[in-house]
């Protein structure tokens, strides 16, 4: 009767002065981290401190979908296992996360890119994922639906597809990391904004936040759009801006498409829901923005070119949209791993595309976490690559946040 015996799904512990690991942020990636410390090293003594409540942030807020097309072996090797991963998760963490492989289709728009897309599926075919190049009938039999003819303005010459890629439930996905890491021992702390990150002799040993001061032995910084604040709190300067990106819901019909579509020709993409809302994305809005509210310049361009794609979409009604805080890097890829401050390390810079490679984050985060060292799927994603010049530009377009 009124859900009363419902149990709560993670416990509400006192906090302590003091846990070895402290995790700054309980989004997906801070979550599967604390998941993967429990699980793969044994360890527990660890409090996840999210400032508002899990995955109230881009975990939460995104279009769901995860796949691992990508060109360089960096990029496509964390997502690739992340796929690995989320095809396990639901059954090791008793919590359905509705994975639902469906087909990701990319749709190209000439016949160069449709070349770029053939180079990229053959490296992905060397890393083993399984994926292949679709034209004209086949294109139109895997998505009955699409216009090829894009009402002539951009013409479909092909597509990439990935049968592993799909959606997966993302509130799901925050909830049952959670519940299973407070199962093994962790402390879980919602509203505990972290205020400041104290150094000693060049060395992390403490935060602070609202309720009181928390002595720890490392701490891992993973907020997604909050990124420079809280690296600021320890006088970090990263090389990240922090930008607006938009989701949109329509109103719900019947099942009319099974695969994930994206339309490169000004980046819209779409899918369509269990509850048969088709949800959809595109770029940033290309500002500097911490608001969480968009402009009405990307809902118009992301809903014209879904058009453009599937014209019977002109009859259905937006029923909601919503932004996030996205953080891009200078080359659009991750900064994961080591900061210069011993015992502070960071995870950052997903921008719009960081929700498919949650596990594996969480997965290689713990290892480093446990033992010290940089597990090789993380490695090419240091943070001092930009002085390097070991970008990973998998976009090919040099040191512009917005081009990626
Ligand atoms: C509209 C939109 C669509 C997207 N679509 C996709 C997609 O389809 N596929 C994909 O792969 N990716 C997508 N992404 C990107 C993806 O959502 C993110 O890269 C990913 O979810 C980041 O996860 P996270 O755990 O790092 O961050 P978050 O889920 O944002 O978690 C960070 C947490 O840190 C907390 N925090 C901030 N400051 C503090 C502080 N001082 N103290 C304590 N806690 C703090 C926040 O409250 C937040 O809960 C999209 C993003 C957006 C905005």
């Amino acid at each position: 009767m009124g859900n009363k015996r419902w149990p709560a799904i993670i416990a509400t512990p006192a906090m302590r002065s003091s846990y070895d690991t402290v995790i700054i942020g309980g989004g997906g990636h801070g979550l599967a981290t604390a998941h993967y410390l429990a699980k793969n090293h044994g360890i527990t003594d660890v409090a996840v401190l999210e400032g508002s409540w899990i995955g109230g942030g881009n975990t939460a807020r995104n279009t769901t979908i995860v796949r691992s097309d990508y060109l360089l072996n960096a990029s496509f090797g964390l997502k690739n296992f992340a796929l690995k991963l989320w095809g396990e998760l639901s059954q090791e963490l008793n919590f359905n996360l509705m994975y639902e492989p469906r087909g990701y289709v990319d749709l190209a728009h000439s016949d160069g890119e449709l070349e770029h897309f053939t180079i990229r599926a053959n490296a992905m075919r060397l890393g083993g994922a399984g994926v292949e190049i679709l034209t004209g009938q086949a294109l139109q039999d895997c998505v009955p639906e699409l216009d090829l003819n894009s009402a002539a303005r951009f013409p479909v010459a092909g597509a990439l597809f990935q049968p592993a890629g799909g959606v997966i439930r993302h509130d799901a996905v925050a909830w049952g990391f959670a519940r299973k890491a407070s199962q093994a021992g962790i402390h879980i702390f919602q509203k505990t904004p972290v205020t400041k990150i104290n150094i000693t002799k060049d060395k992390v040993s403490s935060v602070d936040t609202p309720q009181g001061r928390i002595n720890c032995r490392q701490v891992f910084i993973s907020v997604a759009g909050a990124s420079n604040q809280v690296a600021s709190l320890a006088g970090l300067d990263l090389p990240i801006h922090s930008i607006n990106v938009q989701a949109f819901v329509t109103e719900p019909v019947k099942p009319a498409l099974k695969t994930v579509v994206n339309y490169n020709a000004g980046l819209s993409y779409i899918s369509q829901t269990a509850k048969g809302e088709f949800v959809l994305g595109g770029a940033s809005d290309g500002y500097n923005s911490f608001a969480r509210r968009g402009s009405f310049a990307r809902i118009e361009d992301v809903l014209a070119r879904a058009v453009q794609m599937f014209p019977f979409l002109s009859r259905l009604r937006l029923m909601r949209h919503w932004s996030g805080t996205a953080d891009i890097s200078m080359d659009g890829n991750a900064i994961i791993g080591q900061t210069p401050i011993d015992g502070l390390s960071i995870n950052c810079g997903w921008g719009y595309a960081g929700f498919k490679a949650t596990p594996a984050v969480g997965h290689q985060m713990a290892e480093l976490l446990a033992n010290n060292t940089t597990p090789d799927l993380i490695k090419p994603f240091t943070y001092d690559r930009f002085a390097n010049g070991a970008e990973i530009d998998d976009a090919g377009a040099g040191p512009y946040p917005w081009h990626h």
